[in-house]
């Protein structure tokens, strides 16, 4: 049957790539069809049921910056939040939190179902229409044609997918759910290339089997100490437009670890791990690997911290990070056993790898179109990566250029020095994969300028012309934005006069007496110089009063967190533009023979590694290697200055 409704934007599958592609083509405007195997699954959590982390919660931040849905659903369903790195600078600063997968999933559909212009529907596409070189639509597995100008396939895992325990295997999408096994053909069909990945997950334990007395509490941000000391901490939000009032219960993750026992168990089954016997072809995420893969790489290493997550409050289902694993069942239950506080854990579903086919994203345009085949886009895992966040971000921009196409405009395209999105896109574009690909802050070579908590100021307003922000995002944006005009241009015209301050003052806010007039704004640039100090400063008789408290209202934190960010950071991000550029210039410069690059401890281990492999005879060869990023070389650059 051919479906009597034509669509502008079709996407196939309703993961993190497939959920934001819909979400951002609805709200453009477009008549959107999201066709997913199971309506069920919409938003599922293939894996740990967490969301953020270094890199990934900037991806997060950018997709909520212009208008996406998996910040505020972790606001919603997230039952601990933690600010990594809060005692280090604010770019690589990252949101964390552990989501309850069945309120994160209801968030998501929730979303989903009352977007304008969006239409679900339940069926796996077993096949594309194309006609000559454009693809028109879809076809599921009943026969149900559905015409649409362009297809957006986010497909993740589930291509042609095998799961792996031991030595046995097969056919899935991921634990539960069945492969796209005729898609995958017809894809080969249409001559995109592709290859093979895996990824894997660990077994999960019910928590009524676990001694959590021999585990080690570990509360999140906002929450009271395990000894009960109240939090030191807010509650972390994920959303610009969330609140902690938002937030679920929250609850406490908890720590054990593996020990020489452990290692023994995983070591003696080597001999039937799918890994290791050559079962499985295809290459692994290697910043998440498996425990096996672990205890093969880092055989000195005596013990691993192994975090209990909860997987949330209306189940006693535990999710044990860093044991992810393909091993045979009997290692898996005999592994688990040997931790402290697991000795008598049951387990509810054993761990496994998948293999899947992804396609090279090479052979995407910037806008993720594919090369060969117009009006089909594709994002999320099936480009290579590995991750929800990036997946979601993908989804957004795929969304968005497929309903720019259908609106006959070109292609957003975001900058590397505008957006994390921007990094990813032009990484996986113009270098491709050799292994799952998931984002790091390492890769922004502009990464102080792309924070998460400038996500809004970077993308909002590009967000509200694309048609993707509504009235109550751009409305709470720009009352923030104005703020921090208001409040940057107070700070540099208000003067403090030396005479009038005392020199017990100037020592205590300012750390030294000063000699000659200078602007609040000029003196919050000093190290240790803090704004609320800075403010109250002589009874605040240098605050002219202009912006109160009143009316900077319940957005003074975000606003005097960008003010302060501004004064005290923009020195070191026009000197890290200043050093990108003078990289760029540096194409010839021979690299010197006897580097030990495993020694340049500034760089990445992978691209550490990379570079050891390759060893370039110029830094523009440098430059060419896949997985070296802009941000490697200016990083090399400062070592070889330096002498190294
Ligand atoms: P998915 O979330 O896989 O969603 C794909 C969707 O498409 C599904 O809803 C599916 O039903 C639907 N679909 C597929 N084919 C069709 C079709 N033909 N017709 C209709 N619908 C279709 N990431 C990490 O960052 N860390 C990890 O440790 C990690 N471990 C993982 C372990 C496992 C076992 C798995 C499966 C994934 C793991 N991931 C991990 C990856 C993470 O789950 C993915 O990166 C993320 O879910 C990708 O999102 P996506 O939207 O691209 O695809």
């Amino acid at each position: 049957m051919l479906y009597p409704q034509e669509f502008d934007v079709i996407v196939v599958g309703g993961g993190h790539a497939g959920t934001e592609a819909a979400l951002a083509a609805a709200r453009m405007g477009c008549a959107t069809l999201l066709l997913t195997h199971n309506i069920e699954t919409l938003g599922q959590m293939s894996c740990n049921p967490s969301i953020g982390g270094i890199g990934k919660g900037h991806l997060v931040k950018e997709v909520d910056a212009l208008g996406g849905a998996m910040a505020i659903a972790t606001d919603e369903g997230g039952i601990q939040f933690r600010i990594l790195n809060s005692s280090k600078g604010p770019a690589v600063r990252a949101t964390r939190a552990q989501a309850d997968r069945v309120l994160y999933k209801a968030a998501i559909r929730r979303r989903l179902e009352n977007q304008p212009n969006l239409w679900l529907f339940q069926q796996a596409v077993d096949d594309l229409m194309v006609e000559g070189d454009r693809v028109v639509g879809a076809v599921t597995q009943v026969g149900i044609r559905f015409r649409s100008r362009t297809v957006v396939l986010t497909a993740g895992t589930f291509l042609d997918g095998k799961i792996h325990v031991g030595l046995n295997n097969y056919s899935a999408g991921r634990a539960g759910d069945p492969p796209a096994v005729s898609l995958s053909a017809r894809l080969k069909e249409l001559k995109l290339p592709q290859g093979r990945l895996k990824t894997g997950t660990p077994p999960r334990l019910d928590g009524r089997s676990i001694d959590w007395s021999k585990c080690t509490e570990q509360p999140g941000d906002g929450m009271p100490a395990a000894d009960g000391t109240p939090p030191s901490t807010p509650l972390p939000v994920f959303s610009f437009m969330g609140s902690a009032a938002l937030h679920p219960r929250q609850i406490s993750c908890w720590i054990t670890h593996t020990n020489e026992r452990t290692h023994e168990i995983i070591r003696s089954g080597f001999d039937r791990s799918p890994m290791f016997t050559g079962k499985i072809e295809g290459v692994g995420p290697r910043y998440c690997p498996s425990v096996e893969d672990k205890i093969n790489r880092f055989a000195d290493k005596d013990s691993h911290q192994i975090f209990l997550e909860p997987e949330g409050l209306s189940t006693h289902e535990v999710y044990p990070n860093g044991i992810s694993t393909s091993l045979p069942f009997d290692i898996q239950y005999a592994l688990v056993r040997s931790m402290p506080g697991l000795e008598n854990a049951h387990i509810l579903r054993p761990g496994y790898a998948i293999e899947y086919d992804y396609f090279d994203p090479r052979s995407l345009k910037s806008s993720f179109e594919t090369q060969q085949i117009a009006g089909l886009f594709f994002a999320g895992q099936i480009n290579g990566t590995t991750g929800y966040e990036e997946a979601a971000a993908q989804g957004l921009f795929a969304g968005i250029n497929a309903a720019l196409q259908c609106r006959g405009e070109g292609a957003w395209l975001p900058a590397r020095d505008q957006a994390y999105l921007g990094v990813l896109v032009d990484d996986l574009v113009t270098q491709g994969v050799t292994e799952p690909y998931r984002m790091f802050t390492s890769r922004a070579e502009f990464r102080l300028q792309l924070r998460e908590d400038n996500a809004d100021m970077r993308l909002t307003e590009t967000g509200r012309r694309l048609g993707l922000v509504d009235d109550a995002r751009w409305d709470a944006f720009s009352r923030k934005r104005d703020a921090v005009s208001r409040e940057t241009e107070r700070l540099k015209s208000t003067w403090v006069n030396p005479k009038l301050l005392s020199v017990e003052e100037g020592e205590r806010v300012l750390g030294k007496a000063i000699e000659h007039e200078h602007n609040l704004f000029d003196l919050l640039r000093r190290p240790g110089v803090s704004y609320p100090a800075l403010v109250g400063m002589n009874g605040g008789a240098f605050v002219d009063n202009a912006v109160s408290r009143e009316t900077l209202g319940e957005l003074a934190a975000p606003v005097i967190e960008q003010v302060e960010i501004a004064a005290k950071y923009s020195g070191y991000i026009d000197r890290q533009k200043a050093e990108v550029e003078r990289a760029a210039h540096y194409e010839h410069l021979k690299l010197p023979a006897d580097i030990d690059y495993l020694k340049v401890t500034s760089l990445s281990f992978e691209a550490r590694q990379k570079l050891a492999r390759h060893r370039p005879e110029t830094l523009g060869q440098a430059s060419r290697i896949s997985g070296i990023t802009p941000a490697s070389i200016s990083l090399l650059l400062i070592h070889l200055k330096k002498g190294g």
